[in-house]
């Protein structure tokens, strides 16, 4: 059976079907893909734990040499890449380019740091445990499942399965129903990197963190090491495609962890489905980012990042600005910068276009619905209103005195639609930033207090005079709090988001005071009792 059309409006397809993809900017088709049910689900999660053991075995340096090969080749295929993503979001060709540029620069890093990072090393063995020699490492789950939202189809998955791979994991990845040809894109180079770098160059199972967990997905068995097979034999980063049953059939696999991206609702249901099997998760989710406004703000930046972090990519940014709060003595001012700037904005389909269409068309409802409701409770519309929804566009708007209790500040927005609200000073700012129930990002426009207005924010992250800058720093992790989800993507902790600590001690010598052992004696403990109360009784 094919089914023509994905979710938008049409039944899901069943498991065996064939769902397409569309250009949302024309609603023609783009590609064709089968709709994956829990037995592929599960073949793949087979495949890819066989595939883990010989990952994980050609250590970081092997790992490493690959990943570069992957990273040229998707730097080579650059405007390719850009144009599926560009056919199946319609965004502009040259935000599709930067996204790629930045998920390359994290993969570049998460190659690079991952022995720095994972490796075993040493520890202090403290004063009790002196006689032991203490290391810690951290080995990868084995199969790590990913599954990633369609705004940023080839950034976002990427924070995910860059840093599984680089940390040893085979990755079986699960994009959103709107972009399954850039997971195959990405899917498709990285085989062929594979290919291309591997021949005959399998190092065996005597790297550094060889001793890859199971995943738990048929018990990681079967060819293990890697005996003269290339790279092309190995399935190491495969895509499962369909709806949101293939998704939570990837939860149910038995995949060592489950990395998500996307809706709070979702991730809701995946920890659900992952909790059947203990399957550990990080779950990134949506957010409702503010940006402060000071009084010795440079206004002219503050504006430009206003729009830009609002309006950029449709609105349909994890850490866009969807709330401005500007301190009274300088409102006026920087509103009039913000509608200048709004004012000039086109969406469209043209390369040209600041912006593209939504790429969900049910979106488009959950933005007109929540700008009626501000309208109808008071706030005005300073650039553009109701009649700027033209699916499967929306121009941008901007709105002023909107009530605090409109859906337009209490829920996710995910479209053009940029609020700004004045406050009375900072103080008030921060409060009002932070009394939402989400918690990813932030922006700060302030000449002297930026960081200390930071640090009083509940979120993940924040940027200071600029606006979603710490996504592109691959050094720092990016993730939330409350309803935006919890663990790391990028940076050191995310890449021990993907790998478990292993301690081990070795005893170097026999215990001057033998302390865990039946013969122990009441010397050994009035000795240890001494020791205790001089070191840490004062
Ligand atoms: P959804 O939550 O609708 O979907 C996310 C992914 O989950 C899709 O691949 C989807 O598949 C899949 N899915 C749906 N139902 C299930 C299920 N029951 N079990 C397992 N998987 C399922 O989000 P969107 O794709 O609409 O993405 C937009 C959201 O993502 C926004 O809220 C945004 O803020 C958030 N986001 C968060 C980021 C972050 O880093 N914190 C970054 C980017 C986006 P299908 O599409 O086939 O239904």
């Amino acid at each position: 059976m094919t089914q023509t059309g994905t979710s938008a409006g049409s039944e899901t397809p069943a498991a065996g079907a064939e769902f397409t993809s569309l250009d949302p900017r024309t609603g023609e088709v783009v590609g064709s893909y089968p709709v994956h049910g829990a037995a592929q689900v599960n073949e793949a999660v087979a495949r890819a734990a066989r595939a883990a053991q010989w990952w994980a075995g050609l250590g970081f340096a092997g790992r490493r040499k690959r990943l570069r090969a992957w990273r040229k080749l998707l730097v080579k295929r650059i405007d390719r890449i850009a144009e599926v993503v560009t056919s199946e979001t319609g965004k502009p060709a040259d935000d599709a380019r930067l996204e790629l540029v930045l998920a390359v620069d994290h993969l570049a890093w998460a190659a690079r740091n991952a022995q720095r990072v994972l490796g075993r090393r040493k520890v202090s063995a403290g004063v009790l445990m002196s006689n032991q020699s203490a290391t810690l490492a951290y080995p990868p789950f084995g199969v790590v499942g990913v599954i990633g939202p369609w705004n940023y189809p080839v950034f976002t998955p990427m924070g995910s399965i860059a840093y599984a791979l680089a940390a040893g994991n085979a990755v079986v990845f699960k994009p959103s129903e709107f972009t399954p040809g850039v997971g195959h894109a990405l899917a498709d180079t990285f085989a062929e990197a594979l290919a291309g770098e591997g021949v005959g160059d399998a190092s065996g199972a005597a790297g550094p963190d060889a001793a890859v967990a199971a995943s738990g997905a048929g018990g990681a068995g079967g060819a293990g090491g890697a005996s003269g097979a290339s790279g092309a034999d190995h399935p190491v980063l495969q895509v499962v495609t369909g709806f949101g049953e293939t998704g939570a059939a990837l939860c149910r696999s038995g995949v060592g962890k489950l990395a998500f991206t996307g809706s709070t609702a979702t991730g809701r249901r995946v920890m659900a489905a992952c909790a059947e099997n203990l399957t550990p998760v990080l779950i990134e989710c949506g957010g409702k980012d503010p940006l402060i406004v000071d009084a010795d703000a440079d206004l002219d930046a503050a504006a430009d990042a206003a729009v830009w972090g609002g309006m950029s990519n449709a609105g349909q940014t994890c850490v866009g600005v969807e709330r401005v709060y500007v301190v009274e003595p300088v409102a006026d001012e920087f509103l009039r910068r913000v509608v200048t700037r709004a004012h000039a904005l086109r969406p469209g389909g043209e390369p040209t276009a600041d912006f593209g269409p939504m790429t969900m068309p049910a979106q488009v409802d959950v933005v007109a619905g929540q700008l009626r409701d501000a309208l109808d409770k008071g706030a005005h519309a300073l650039v553009g209103g109701t009649a700027s929804v033209r699916p499967p566009y929306i121009e941008p708007v901007v709105l002023t005195d909107v009530p605090e209790d409109s859906t337009a500040i209490t829920q996710e927005t995910f479209g053009p639609l940029l609020t700004v609200n004045r406050v009375a000073d900072t103080e008030e700012a921060i409060t009002r930033a932070n009394a939402t129930a989400y918690g990813l990002g932030a922006s700060v426009f302030s000449a002297k207090r930026g960081e200390e207005i930071a640090a009083r924010l509940r979120c993940g992250m924040v940027a200071v005079n600029g606006v979603i800058t710490f996504a592109g720093v691959p050094a720092l992790p990016f993730g939330g709090v409350g309803d935006s989800g919890f663990g790391r993507i990028h940076g050191e902790d995310g890449l021990r988001e993907f790998a478990r600590a292993q301690a081990v001690t070795r005893q170097r010598f026999a215990p001057p005071i033998a302390l865990m052992t039946f013969s122990r004696g009441a010397r050994a403990m009035s000795r240890v009792m001494a020791l205790v109360r001089a070191l840490y009784g004062r």
